[in-house]
């Protein structure tokens, strides 16, 4: 654009000087004036290619930089991409480069081709501290660039992008703190162990299943802890190991000292009426459009089956973070006066006119008192969840924090809002018959995480106490309150 401008000024200079040379009569002056012309001309010329020059050629910007991952630490290898682009004048050069003390280690010097120059480069570099001769400790990572740009003295617009990288080969040391775990299967425990360092990554896998570690419950923020659980149905021979993954990807693993009770579980015939169906299907088949044409025994396995499993993703959903302090004292409290109809893990068969439809685990413990009972929240947490969840009906789910959860399914009314903390016994909402239920009751779930695990536990003091507070206080470490 100033390019254009700057001729048309040029143009439009000429020819009024050349008009106004037709009108003078005198040779002399003429010729004297046809020599300012020239001059006029060559000075626009000059200024023209000047500010060609200067917008062009001697561009200011330097090139930009990215280093993707941003890395700040490295193992004993480590890869990692260097972004790097001039849209203005295009790329001259990049350098790449460790520096440790007095150590210099090129990684990268490469040259680019003027016609190659304005598009992104990228270039992936592996850096092996032990091959390039770095040591334990801090290291700076450097990236140098210039473009093609005259300014400088012609050797272009630097970037120059240094990150603090440490060189740490070292994996994590895990010390644990919490002794044997004893864990009942379909049951809890509570690991806590002390990090040598901070890991993004931490925690215990049981079988397949991986629990983050928190660090929060003592004021040593190395000391991290979490509950786990196992699953109804992983028994003896389940692996047990306390892992971590520090800031550079070094790994350790260990195996965890564990003793696994095992335990059966009962099983349980649900026989399905017409009645049932016919007084359940018309609220849960409204929210699956699968559905609809269905017999009401197709309906129904829909919903047992296909509801199911997307309600149980909204609770995986729920249950990925959870508060880093432990909200509760105390016995978790259960239902006052109730029956227990369906205990926890009761592997059920479902009947409809003498034929087995389906079979489902039930994840939780059935209490039923007198309709509409006000419900207690189990202990002190938080609501993270307080509306409808399909075949649960309407549902309230409390966070105990360290990945501990209660789950109030069926109710009839809900009392809590999400976010709200609620204190032990607080009247939460009313029991019900809600979602997939055939009469008024509660049912009560815990989970480890998205794990449901046997509430049975945590209504027992003598198992909490051995468990859990005992635990804590034998850590040899100073709690952190709240
Ligand atoms: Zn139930």
């Amino acid at each position: 654009m100033i390019r254009t401008a700057l001729l048309v000024n040029v143009t439009t200079c000429f020819a009024s000087v050349e008009e106004s040379g037709k009108k003078v009569n005198s040779l002399r002056n003429g010729k004297r004036r046809s020599r300012w012309v020239l001059l006029l001309v060559a000075v626009a010329i000059l200024a023209g290619a000047g500010g060609w020059i200067f917008f062009t050629r001697m561009e200011g910007t330097a090139p930009v930089v990215a280093i993707d991952p941003p890395i700040s630490a490295v193992g004993k290898a480590r890869e990692f991409a260097v972004e790097v682009e001039d849209r203005g004048s295009g790329l001259r050069l990049l350098h790449v480069s460790m520096i440790q003390g007095d150590k210099k280690v090129a990684l990268l010097g490469q040259r680019f081709e003027a016609g190659s120059a304005k598009a992104p480069a990228r270039a992936t570099l592996r850096l092996v501290p032990a091959e390039h001769g770095l040591t334990e400790g801090p290291a700076l990572l450097r990236v140098e660039a210039r473009d093609r740009s005259w300014r400088h003295w012609g050797k272009g617009n630097p970037a120059l992008v240094e990150r603090a990288v440490q060189v740490d080969t070292r994996p994590p040391v895990l010390q644990v703190l919490s002794g044997t775990l004893n864990i009942n299967q379909g049951g809890c425990g509570l690991v806590i162990y002390r990090s040598s360092e901070p890991c993004p990554v931490s925690g215990v896998t049981v079988g397949d299943t991986f629990y983050p570690a928190q660090s929060g419950l003592y004021e040593d923020p190395l000391i991290l802890a979490t509950f786990v659980a196992l699953a109804y149905d992983q028994g003896q021979g389940t692996a047990i190991a306390l892992t971590a993954e520090d800031e550079a990807g070094n790994q350790t693993r260990i195996g965890l000292n564990h003793f696994i009770r095992p335990r059966q579980w009962r099983q349980d015939s649900l026989q399905i009426s017409d009645g049932f169906l016919s007084a359940i299907l018309p609220a849960l088949t409204a929210s699956v459009p699968e559905t609809a044409g269905l017999s009401p025994v197709a309906q129904f396995l829909q919903i047992n089956r296909g509801l199911r499993k997307a309600n149980y993703e909204k609770i995986v959903e729920l249950t990925r973070t959870s508060d880093d302090r432990r909200h509760w004292h105390d016995a978790f409290v259960r239902l006052p006066s109730a029956a227990n109809r369906a205990k926890f893990a009761d592997h059920r068969i479902y009947r409809y006119q003498g034929q087995e439809i389906d079979h489902q685990v039930h994840m939780g413990v059935d209490l039923a008192s007198l309709a509409a009972s006000p419900v207690p929240a189990g202990n002190r947490g938080r609501v993270v969840f307080a509306e409808n969840l399909g075949i649960y009906g309407q549902t309230v789910v409390l966070d105990h924090g360290f990945r501990l959860f209660s789950m109030y399914s069926h109710l009839s009314q809900i009392d809590v809002q999400p976010g709200q903390m609620v204190e032990r016994g607080a009247i939460i909402g009313r029991t019900g018959a809600t979602g997939l239920a055939g009469g008024d009751h509660l049912h009560y779930g815990m989970m480890v995480g998205a794990t449901f695990v046997n509430p049975i536990e945590w209504w027992d003091d003598h198992w909490i106490k051995d468990n859990v507070t005992d635990k804590i206080a034998g850590a040899g470490a100073a709690e952190k309150n709240g």
